[in-house]
């Protein structure tokens, strides 16, 4: 009987380090895209936008790009990646007339708020009330993971709006943060040299965020040199062109970052350190409006819908659902905890979101 007992209790101490270690393994990168629509992320080139003068220069161009008959036709030439890959290998939750719905918990549906909602579990309404550069009280997954001794230094963030800095309260957190205008500093190897000099010779459209391919570039080149286990990378320019009204370049920027996505899967895919230990998590920080048809340049608490966003997973220990068509309620504030599982760290008592089976 005792022998028994010794015999169980070695068993389980093998399968808990077996368990430790795949929990220590995981890489997560968490991605956004800034105010990107689940309409189109799941229909494609909405009709009653792309031939409408108003918010498109070259309609002909436009609609030969992306204009197809059928709404699953529309988002795969808009996604390609998303629809042809992700869709076989992970998981596409908010396509509401299904059934399947993430919404924010947060009731400013604005960028800081949603930021802070995703990266910390939890809306913070009575203190997160604006987009001003001010240095967040609350601790993102990125500082409680840079907090253990695990995860201590293998942590990223890049951002292509300035604000960043101080969303992740980078001077307390002490993860390193290049957002806005940043150029790479410490250790550069020569496509980081050759961006630092190109962001300087391509001007943004905006005085506050900068063009997507420089946020993506230096955080690749960063994973290829360090490999951070934990990276977060925003995308901004689909949230700009909205407000700009430039349905144009709105799709064409919503194209290319699923090709800029394509790349890092593809690239965490033939890196020895990412390749099959790598969970990616993509969302948005808010959603926009569609009636009336204007409002789909805008968003916050008077815009209908703007609370409405969605959620795609895949890699390591992601089940294969492809696009979910079941009954379901996610939030938002629930990122924050599901990494948290997956990094193997404790979920901060602050948060209030529960980590998604994936
Ligand atoms: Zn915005």
């Amino acid at each position: 009987m005792k022998n028994r007992i010794l015999l169980l209790m070695a068993a389980l101490a093998v399968f808990l380090q077996i368990n430790a270690q795949d929990v220590n393994d995981t890489k997560v990168i968490l991605i956004t895209l800034d105010g990107y629509r689940w309409q189109e992320l799941f229909t494609g080139a909405d009709s009653l936008l792309i031939a409408n003068k108003e918010y498109v220069h070259d309609t002909a161009m436009l609609k030969k790009a992306f204009w197809r008959e059928t709404p699953e036709e529309r988002r795969e030439v808009l996604m390609p990646f998303f629809w042809n890959q992700v869709a076989k290998m992970g998981q596409i939750h908010g396509n509401r007339p299904l059934g399947s719905k993430v919404n924010l918990t947060n009731t400013m549906w604005f960028s800081y708020p949603g930021y802070n909602e995703i990266l910390t579990g939890s809306a913070d309404d009575l203190r997160i009330t604006s987009n001003a550069k001010k240095d967040n009280p609350n601790k993102t997954i990125l500082e409680q993971y840079n907090n253990i001794p695990e995860g201590k230094d293998k942590v990223a963030a890049f951002g292509s709006w300035d604000v960043f800095p101080y969303i992740i309260n980078e001077e307390r957190s002490g993860v390193p943060v290049n957002a806005g205008f940043e150029v790479a500093k410490t250790n550069l190897n020569e496509r980081e040299k050759f961006l630092n000099e190109l962001q300087g010779q391509i001007p943004s459209p905006w005085g506050s965020v900068r063009l997507d391919a420089f946020t993506h570039h230096y955080a690749l080149e960063h994973m290829k040199k360090e490999h951070p286990k934990f990276v977060y990378i925003s995308y901004g320019e689909t949230d700009d062109f909205a407000h700009d009204g430039d349905y144009q370049a709105y799709l064409k920027s919503a194209h290319n970052t699923d090709t800029l996505l394509k790349q890092l899967w593809e690239f965490t895919q033939q890196d020895e350190f990412y390749r099959n230990q790598t969970v990616f998590l993509i969302s948005t920080d808010h959603g926009r409006g569609t009636e009336p048809l204007d409002t789909w340049r805008s968003h916050g608490s008077k815009i209908e819908g703007a609370d409405q966003v969605w959620l795609v997973a895949f890699g390591k220990n992601v089940r294969s659902m492809g696009e979910v068509k079941q009954q379901e309620q996610l939030y938002s504030n629930q990122i924050a905890p599901t990494i948290a599982k997956m990094l193997g760290i404790s979920i901060a008592k602050e948060a209030k979101g529960q980590p998604i089976k994936l």
